[in-house]
């Protein structure tokens, strides 16, 4: 046994666990694939912390961290089998797998993830935004997916370690954060189809700057109908690897029209969502009245976003325009267009919480709907209110601060 794999046994809080991954750890890889376990459930208080040798170097502008380029020092891992159940959750340094070609998620995309940031305050307490949403509806994909389900909680405060002991990645600047990934991965080494009988919870993070670093600016979206991204009784709702893939042709075609995106239509042409982001429209409808209209998540087409709940609790308090979730279709819009009774249409998510939409291309027709850089007010209004309560400028119960750690 090597000095490194001694080294595990100082780990914090080491357990009956530790013992396991000690001897999982003496075959070939530092960090096998799969770790069995003897946990029932997730159990954070059991968790092994195995730090990085030595840590990346961070850059000195934060700016300079574009989406997805850098990742922090360490990550997450949790894994699961039907006979030996959980494993001790991990932190461990960042590191690549290494799997049987006939892993069930290479395959058959047995997958799921999430998208959440960790933020800092001005009194640099660390901060999620509702989290336990996040966990939630990871819980949902696994279960669409057929694998068993685990505690969202204790995966929460698995999760709170980890951004505890990455905590100097996260940018103290208000725009900034660390971006979350969870993912959920069926790993059973087999080739049939059938539900896997192992799995692994993964979680990373990489700082992102503000994503609009230029200013705020409109996007052009694809509207068509030839790709659908959902439809009823399908996965639309639930954030599963598959259903990504798909919408990459009819991206890359969109942006050949110098699109940034789609926006995705059902089979009745009925706007579902902007590429990867819910939908939004404010205008004034057929009855003359001002409201915000967003699609319902009844049909299971549309991802039930945590940005989309916030926005549409916000504009009911506000009580500014009537709120709406219910169906809009291509023919509604145009007309609305044509009519000048369409004041503002935006995407929204995690990433960039609002992204206002300012031109659409539909059946070979360029609707401008407003400069690129006229973005509207109610949008900015609305950005403005979340990011505040995402950094604690505004005391808000969404707004989840993290206990400091005793490590
Ligand atoms: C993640 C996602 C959203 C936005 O969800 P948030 O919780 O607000 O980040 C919207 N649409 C799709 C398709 C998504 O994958």
């Amino acid at each position: 046994m090597n000095k490194k794999l001694l080294g595990l046994g100082l780990a914090f809080g080491a357990g009956i666990g530790a013992g396991l991954l000690i001897n999982k750890c003496c075959q070939k890889t530092e960090y096998p694939m799969y770790v069995e376990g003897t946990e029932k459930d997730i159990n954070s208080s059991k968790i092994e912390i195995i730090r990085a040798k030595k840590l990346k170097k961070k850059k000195e502008d934060p700016k300079d961290y574009q989406f997805g380029k850098t990742y922090t020092d360490h990550m997450l891992e949790i894994d699961y089998d039907e006979e030996t159940k959980f494993s001790v959750p991990r932190i461990v340094p960042f590191h690549n797998f290494s799997m049987h070609p006939a892993t069930s998620v290479l395959h058959y995309g047995i997958t799921a993830f999430e998208g959440m940031k960790a933020y800092k305050d001005k009194d640099e307490n660390i901060r999620f935004f509702r989290p336990m949403k996040n966990m939630n509806r990871f819980l949902e994909s696994g279960r669409r997916l057929a694998l068993p389900d685990f505690d969202p909680e204790e995966l929460l405060k698995c999760i709170e370690m980890l951004v505890w002991l990455e905590r100097d990645w996260i940018p103290n600047i208000k725009g900034y954060s660390c971006y979350l990934r969870p993912v959920i991965l069926g790993t059973d080494p087999f080739i049939g189809i059938k539900p896997s009988h192992k799995f692994k919870i993964c979680v990373f993070m990489c700082p992102v700057g503000p994503y609009y670093s230029g200013g705020f600016t409109g996007i052009q979206l694809h509207a068509q109908k030839k790709y659908l991204r959902a439809w009823e009784g399908g996965t639309g709702g639930n954030k599963l690897g598959g259903n990504y893939a798909p919408t990459l042709l009819p991206i890359k075609i969109g942006v050949k029209m110098d699109c940034k995106s789609v926006l995705f239509l059902d089979h009745e042409n009925k706007i579902t969502e902007a590429g990867a982001m819910n939908c939004m429209i404010l205008w004034i409808n057929e009855d003359n009245e001002k409201e915000l209209i967003t699609p319902s998540l009844d049909d299971n087409t549309i991802l039930p976003g945590i940005t989309r709940e916030s926005i549409l609790t916000l504009a009911r308090e506000w009580g500014e325009c009537k709120v709406t979730e219910g169906s809009v279709t291509m023919e509604q819009l145009i007309k609305a267009f044509n009519e000048k009774r369409l004041l503002e249409m935006f995407g929204c998510g995690t990433a960039a919480i609002i992204s206002p939409i300012t031109s659409l291309i539909y059946k070979d027709k360029t609707y401008k709907l407003s400069d690129k850089k006229d973005v509207g007010k109610f949008g900015i209004k609305l950005f403005n209110t979340i990011l505040d309560i995402q950094h604690g400028y505004i005391e808000h119960e969404w707004s989840h601060k993290i206990e400091e750690k005793d490590f």
